[in-house]
């Protein structure tokens, strides 16, 4: 048995991003850059106007007010390159504008007395106010985006600007996933006794998709060595195989034989982790396999601890784990000593802490739990007491939109 640690920091030793692949900027939201980049032209390409107003000559306006002759106009999209600001003059110029020659500073129309053939400017100039200098947001041939970066609506703005239609990011891991067992059934059908319906392939794509992985469902193998050979072959063909159920000490629990059977080398098996525990990670090449238990609320915990941070570490992606945070717990909870207890936890947050109470009955078997469970508190294997009042390590589970306290 490895510890919750060792178990983590084995499978992450053993996964690396995949290689890169250039997508189309509006596909690449989401994803995680594979390069650095460098900035093919200064931004702003060009001085410009940060407002609409005039283009003048500060030495012009040490005493106001002052009356200047409009020479000419500048919307937005006009080049400027047949424009000068001379002496006593100011050229009409609307944000985004480049700069005429001549002018060093332009004042907002708000500052004037309007007017197309002259103005008058009510308000004291400083030379370069409201210019916007070429390359003062980021200069030709600097990086603006390092691998690694994740990228969000501001990074495609950015990359937009820079006319930049192809990003190079990282593969996106195809992940096959494989139930096993003789009572299970597909969606569809109603389970008769003894039926389990196939909920956790349906689980594990969802959690796979959220997790920036294409899931690729092999269905059920039956607890037969041929189908479990068929199956398994055919899921190491993907980055990834995530195996459900039969990986703990039953008579129909195959999967690990079957593995080592097809070359795969198992790195551990049983994490000292509740619920959880019987799981195993081998990796088969490069490829990592994890065998999860079949139990659902034991399959969603160990995709959330030990799956997850590697789909994304494959992804490119440095920050693997979600936040943690120290929460108050509510009621006492007590555990057998040398296994990490994961207990799935209702958040609500008074003043500056986070206060955890049980979500539900925590057996491993209910599953409404889960489904009321904002967080999962993560009880350290060593302790057996653990009080009402005392702080315990919190992370979120899924979505916490829901915890924001002030809603609109
Ligand atoms: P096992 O690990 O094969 O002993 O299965 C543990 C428990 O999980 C049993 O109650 C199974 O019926 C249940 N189970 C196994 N696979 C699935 C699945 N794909 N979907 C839902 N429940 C499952
Ligand atoms: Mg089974």
């Amino acid at each position: 048995m490895v510890s919750f640690e060792q178990a983590r920091s084995t499978i992450l030793a053993s996964v690396q991003p995949l290689g890169s692949e250039r997508v189309s900027l509006p596909e690449a939201a989401g994803r995680v850059l594979a390069e650095d980049l460098a900035a093919p032209w200064n931004m702003p390409a060009w001085d410009n106007s940060a407002m609409d107003g005039y283009a003048v000559r500060a030495a012009d306006c040490g005493t106001i007010p002052v009356r200047l002759t409009v020479t000419g106009f500048l919307p937005a999209g006009a080049r400027g390159d047949d424009l000068r600001v001379e002496p006593g003059c100011a050229v009409r110029i609307m944000t985004g504008a480049p700069l005429p020659a001549g002018c060093d500073a332009v004042v907002p129309v708000e500052d004037t007395e309007g007017g197309q053939q002259e103005t008058t400017l009510r308000e004291p100039v400083q030379k370069g106010q409201h210019i916007r200098l070429r390359g003062e947001d980021v200069t030709v041939g600097t990086i603006f985006l390092r691998s690694g970066a994740i990228i969000r609506p501001p990074e495609i703005n950015m990359l937009a600007s820079f006319g930049m239609a192809l990003v190079p990011v990282f593969r996106r891991p195809t992940v096959a996933i494989l139930s096993t067992g003789d009572e299970l059934v597909e969606l569809g059908r109603t389970p008769g006794t003894g039926e389990v319906l196939n909920s956790n392939t349906l689980s594990l794509a969802a959690s796979v998709r959220e997790a920036g992985g294409i899931p690729l469902i092999l269905g059920i193998a039956r607890d037969n060595r041929d189908n479990h050979i068929e199956k398994l072959k055919q899921g190491l063909k993907a980055d990834v195989l995530i195996t459900s159920a039969g990986v703990s000490a039953g008579d129909c629990d195959l999967v690990r034989d079957v593995l080592a059977e097809l070359g795969a080398d198992q790195l551990f098996w049983k994490i000292g982790i509740k619920p959880g525990g019987p799981t195993a990670f081998a990796l088969h090449g490069a490829t990592p396999v994890f065998s999860l238990p079949g139990n659902p609320v034991s399959t969603m915990i160990t995709f959330e601890e030990f799956v997850r941070p590697a789909l994304l570490r494959m992804q490119g992606h440095r920050r693997v784990v979600r936040p943690r945070f120290k929460a108050v717990l509510r009621e006492d909870q007590t555990k057998k000593p040398g296994k990490v207890q994961i207990v799935r936890v209702r958040l609500e947050r008074d003043g500056e802490r986070w206060y955890a109470s049980s979500a539900g009955k925590q057996q491993t078997a209910i599953l409404k739990t889960m489904v009321d469970a904002e967080g999962l508190a993560v009880l350290p294997a060593e302790g057996t007491r653990f009080a009402a009042g005392e702080e315990v390590e919190v992370h979120f589970y899924g979505s916490h939109i829901e915890l924001v306290e002030e809603q609109p």
